[in-house]
């Protein structure tokens, strides 16, 4: 049995500046499977990461010993709860560097976090107004504000990328009118990898008065996010890519501009008197939490975060990117595989195809060797137009992938591609 009684194996190894990861990877008991008999290699952390045993077991320990509602009760259990949902808030604060919790909505991911921008944010916006995207956007930085089109008559202007699959930053500049109001833009592509130069970009909006949204979906589980240094208005995430539970995200929003938005979903907590003549909200965050959350997915949240900050982001970072440039240069080699998004700034993503095959076969083929690859569009359509390809196989690494994950990789795809040829 793992001992999780401690994370003095990830202190230590942070202190050595070199993630242990053999010693990590006992803690994700998921990694012994076998997939068509053959060990796993799980490349498919860009859309779920795997949990370890200490988010597991605390999820576990809440729902064997402190399971109850939170903010609703003055009996034990609901006190503790509440105070172990708190205790995360302020995690969360801390690990983004929030001046204040209450700049710290939990919502259910990174695709409600947009969605409650859109429709709190977006109530203020009139038609003719104008709002930038990026044609690199996941669909659920893309469909919100669709939707809000539809409603309210705004315009939706599209940022291109260059040949490289990196952002078009002077392009970006040149979208923007007096009619501009908001900018919203992935700080990580979960096609391409590209790294934004979101700072650039924050500070030319703010320069123009305009409000500034980053999805930093694939971006907070291998970076340092600093949202004070970043000068954003909103930055949103998912915990489950982050080593932590399904079900739960961060919105974070400046508190000057969260007061000023209306409340988006009503119910239970959100409030603070109701009568039927009229209702008046709660304080911020709880303005934004209508109803029970997910309350025990946010508590063991925590423990996630305590996992990556134990090993550290930049060790996470520079582990991961080094797995990813191995795997690029073993592709490379490879007769017929194209790699898009080939900027030198990039998270540890890999999006490539075989010339003349479909990206299904591929990733098929891939799986009957026990390595989880994803294909298809990854919600990025649009994308996947303007590069004027039907889909990827994309690989992405996390910090349990090791060297042993690369070279299987690198020898299923290329016993995938003597079939396919
Ligand atoms: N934004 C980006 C860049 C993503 O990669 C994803 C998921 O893959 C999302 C948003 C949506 O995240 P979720 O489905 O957790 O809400």
């Amino acid at each position: 049995m793992i001992d999780i009684s401690s994370y003095d194996y990830l202190r230590q190894s942070a202190s050595e500046r070199k993630p242990d990861v053999a010693e990590i990877r006992k803690h994700f008991p998921i990694l012994e499977r076998q997939i068509e008999g053959k060990p796993m290699v799980y490349l498919d952390n860009t859309a779920t990461s795997q949990a370890p045993m200490e988010v597991v077991r605390e999820i576990e320990r809440i729902y064997t010993h402190s399971r109850a509602n939170v903010h609703r009760g003055v009996h034990t259990l609901s006190q503790e709860m509440t105070s172990f949902q708190e205790e995360s808030r302020e995690r969360v604060r801390e690990f983004i560097n929030a001046d204040s919790i209450e700049e710290i909505v939990f919502t259910r991911g990174a695709t409600e976090s947009i969605n409650l921008v859109a429709n709190s944010f977006g109530s203020f916006l009139k038609e003719g107004d104008e709002i930038i995207l990026t044609v690199m956007e996941h669909h659920a930085n893309i469909v919100p504000w669709q939707l809000l089109r539809d409603r309210a008559g705004i315009v939706i202007k599209v940022v291109d990328i260059n040949s490289r699959g990196e952002l078009d930053i002077e392009n970006f500049k040149s979208l923007f009118t007096e009619k501009t109001r908001l900018a919203s833009f992935c700080h990580v592509s979960n096609v391409l990898g590209s790294i934004n130069p979101v700072k650039e970009m924050t500070s030319f909006a703010r320069s123009r008065g305009v409000v500034t949204l980053i999805d930093g979906a694939q971006a907070a589980p291998h970076l340092k996010i600093d949202v004070k240094d970043l000068d954003c208005d909103f930055y949103v995430f998912s915990a489950h890519k982050m080593y932590g539970p399904s079900g739960v995200g961060v919105l974070y929003g400046r508190k000057s501009l969260l007061e000023k938005m209306p409340p988006w979903q009503g119910g239970g907590e959100m409030i603070s008197i109701v009568t039927f003549p009229h209702t008046t909200f709660a304080d911020l965050p709880f303005k934004f939490e209508a109803g029970t959350p997910d309350y025990i997915g946010i508590a063991a949240f925590s423990k996630a975060l305590e996992f990556i900050n134990d090993i550290g982001l930049p060790e996470i970072e520079k582990h991961e990117m080094t797995l990813c440039r191995m795997a690029e240069e073993g592709l490379r080699k490879i007769p017929g595989i194209k790699i898009y998004g080939e900027s030198p700034e990039k998270g540890p993503v890999i999006s490539f195809l075989l010339e003349g095959a479909h990206p299904y076969d591929l990733g098929m083929l891939l799986d009957k060797q026990g390595v989880e690859v994803r294909t298809g569009h990854h919600c990025a359509m649009p994308l996947m137009e303007r590069l004027g390809i039907p889909g990827t196989v994309r690989a992405s690494f996390a910090i349990y992938n090791n060297e042993e994950d690369v070279a299987r990789f690198i020898s299923a795809t290329q016993r995938a591609v003597a079939i396919l040829s």
